[in-house]
């Protein structure tokens, strides 16, 4: 997407050899109305293949599946990090390593929002080492749903989870992809 190309090497901040800050319209601050056309973008590559539900993991990749299940007419479900007192019962669950926190993070998802019917469509902010979309797999995996594939705003291509998870047949369309950083210089795929 030429949009969301021009909007990164406008705003955004490569941190070290392998993050990418986009705070001014993704990760801190929210432009409603690009995350309208992203959502737009990604329902509209998976237009005709029966999706009923979003599936993401908070908070980052809400607004964009947020944007996507607008634009599908389908409810949005986020996996929560935290287990809350109000999360009760059993839970379809997966660990992940979050890339940005370098930590182990427990997510889940209640049942009754994932149904054995359901046709999922993953959706994320970033994809890097592929953890996070993993952990989302699992999810859908463990609740019997059709998985769909996964829209992606970012893709690092370079760290690579793009690679692990095509190769396991999972259909990933990325918005925009990013072949290396080198010495801060964005290289888009
Ligand atoms: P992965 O699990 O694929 O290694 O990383 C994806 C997750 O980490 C995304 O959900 C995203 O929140 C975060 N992430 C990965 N790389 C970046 C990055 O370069 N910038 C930002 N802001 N978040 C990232």
């Amino acid at each position: 997407m030429q949009e969301l190309r021009e909007r990164i090497v406008a705003d955004g901040e490569v941190i070290g050899r392998d993050v990418l800050k986009v705070d001014s319209f993704l990760n801190h601050q929210i432009d409603p109305a690009f995350i309208q056309r992203m959502g737009r973008e990604i329902a509209g590559r998976f237009a005709g293949e029966g999706v009923t539900k979003v599936l993401t993991v908070e908070a980052s990749g809400i607004a964009v599946a947020a944007a996507v299940g607008l634009a599908l007419g389908v409810p949005v479900v986020f996996a929560k990090k935290k287990q809350a007192v109000t999360q009760q019962g059993d839970l379809y669950s997966a660990e992940i390593f979050s890339f940005t926190r370098r930590e182990s993070v427990h997510i889940t998802v209640a049942p009754k929002y994932l149904r054995p019917e359901d046709v999922v469509l993953i959706v994320d902010d970033f994809l890097a080492h592929g953890e996070a979309l993993s952990g989302l797999v699992k999810i859908v995996r463990q609740s019997g749903a059709k998985l769909a594939g996964a829209g992606i705003v970012i893709e690092k291509r370079f760290q690579r989870g793009g690679e692990a998870l095509r190769a396991e047949g999972i259909r990933i369309e990325s918005l925009a992809v990013i072949e290396s950083m080198k010495a801060g210089v964005i290289t888009f795929g």
